[in-house]
């Protein structure tokens, strides 16, 4: 049997937390991303990009591009930090 679940979904801050006064609303995107569509997630793609700790608590399964941005943001940072620290080491005073 393949997995066709979230794997995160006992865990899910979002679910678990932010929709909690939302039952309905939060059904219908469980059903469709979580219990079938959880690689288009928002949340699942950053969390798999950058982490458990960094996905936004209010970052919304639909927020595709958001989860893009936070993505290329990190990226280019740690890009930068990568370089700037490159730099350092070879720069010898
Ligand atoms: S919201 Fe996204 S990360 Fe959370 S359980 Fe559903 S599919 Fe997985």
């Amino acid at each position: 049997m393949s997995m066709e679940h979230c794997e995160y979904l006992p865990k899910c801050m979002f679910f678990n937390d932010v929709m909690q006064d939302m039952p309905k609303k939060s059904e219908e995107l469980k059903a469709y991303y979580c219990k079938q569509h959880f690689t288009e997630c928002a949340r699942y793609i950053v969390l798999q990009a950058l982490g458990r700790e960094n996905v936004p608590a209010m970052l919304f399964p639909m927020q595709t591009d958001e989860a893009k941005r936070l993505i290329i943001e990190e990226e280019h940072w740690s890009d930068k930090y990568r370089k700037s620290d490159s730099a350092g080491t070879e720069s010898t005073e």
